[in-house]
């Protein structure tokens, strides 16, 4: 039975479907408030709408999460879901909890269209894009999983955090897993609009990092409508052995992505634009590639992020020696840059950047380098 699924609805599209069932606004608001602000997933304990309504709801819609394939936890306390949608496809998404905050790394692709060379998805096909019910699901799972949903008697007034939650459980979400934000930006706009809502899974725009492979076209409007802080995959600083790496780079070379950077909207100190990059080993880690990082990001308020690669089966790249990312990150250090090592989280469960594959995905031929 196709029950509709009311997960993924903004307010407005949830406002519509109730005053279709002939009911009063205040009642999409009630709705709102029991779906996104306590987790409900049954229409019949929702007491503060009339048991009718409540029935009618019942009868043509679902709350439905995605299921939860596998699920692991990491010896460093990191988790990883293996979800399943509705139609079988699979991805994964990784919870990585710190003293001061808890992160969720989600997905918003089945596979990549990308190839980057040195990233597992790359070697998978793009199966579909996820929709908008499908990332905020991978939220709800978490929640669900963290206990993090207020229970009625300990909420407080409207507005301010319930109490017996711990606002540090999961803080803040990073769009890091699988695919690429930018190329279904429409289904992560509407995700995200609802995750931001203050009533609801309420997680800020400062506390959200979307990282882009560099879709350059999309990047304005991703600052302007959502606000959200960026994160560039950028890997290398010459375009050369970016073309090898982020094969996206034909299209929109260093320098036209370097421009969307600088005009990102809102890049600013207190917002700095995170450039991420990959330690490949005799690839792009050498002194000439860390000084010719600097002077392309300079005068773009950014932070660099280190990130030690992590290697696949049959992967075709190294990660650099220890001494090597050190020697890197001093000199962009020096230049008064923050430039940490990323630190491999869940390494024991695969759930560490770039390893992210769902058991069930299908592997792309790759044309031999
Ligand atoms: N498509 C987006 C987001 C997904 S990948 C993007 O390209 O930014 C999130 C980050 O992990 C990217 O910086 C990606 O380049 C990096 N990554 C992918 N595979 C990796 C690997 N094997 N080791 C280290 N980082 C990897």
């Amino acid at each position: 039975m196709g029950a509709e699924n009311l997960l993924g609805l903004g307010r407005a599209e949830l406002a519509a479907e109730l005053s279709l069932l002939g009911a009063e606004p205040l009642r999409a608001r009630q709705l709102w408030h029991w779906i996104y602000c306590r987790g409900a997933t049954d229409f019949a304990l929702m007491t503060t709408l009339g048991k009718g309504l409540r029935e009618t709801l019942a009868a043509s819609f679902a709350l439905a999460r995605p299921g939860i394939s596998r699920e692991t936890q990491s010896r460093d306390g990191t988790r990883k879901w293996l979800l399943a949608f509705a139609d079988g496809e699979e991805v994964e998404t990784v919870y990585i909890p710190e003293e001061d905050r808890g992160t969720l790394c989600v997905s918003v692709q089945v596979g990549c269209t990308l190839n980057c060379t040195f990233c597992r998805t790359g070697t998978q096909a793009l199966a579909r894009n996820l929709g908008p019910g499908e990332i905020i699901g991978q939220v709800m799972i978490a929640r669900d999983a963290l206990s993090d949903w207020p229970l009625p008697r300990e909420e407080g007034r409207k507005g301010a955090p319930a109490r017996g939650r711990d606002p540090a459980a999961l803080s803040n979400l990073v769009l890091m897993g699988m695919g690429e934000p930018l190329l279904n930006y429409e289904n992560v706009a509407a995700a995200l609009k609802i995750i931001m809502d203050p009533e609801g899974l309420a997680i800020s725009r400062r506390k959200i990092t979307l990282s882009t492979a560099g879709v350059v076209p999309m990047m304005r409007r991703c600052g302007e409508e959502l606000g959200v802080s960026l994160a560039v995959s950028l890997h290398a600083a010459r375009d050369e052995i970016r073309d090898r790496l982020v094969p996206l780079n034909r299209k929109y070379p260093i320098a036209e992505l370097l421009d969307a950077c600088r005009n990102y909207p809102g890049a600013k100190n207190a917002r700095r634009i995170t450039f991420e990059y990959v330690m490949l080993k005799g690839i792009n880690d050498s002194l000439g590639d860390a000084r010719e990082l600097l002077r392309l990001i300079a005068g773009i308020p950014a932070k660099v992020n280190l990130i030690p690669f992590n290697p696949w089966p049959g992967a075709p790249y190294e990660c650099s020696s220890e001494a090597a990312i050190k020697r890197f990150s001093d000199i962009l250090f020096a230049a008064g840059y923050s430039a940490p090592v990323r630190t491999p989280r869940g390494r024991d469960i695969e759930a560490a950047c770039g390893q992210l594959k769902s058991a069930s995905a299908r592997p792309r031929a790759r044309p031999a380098a």
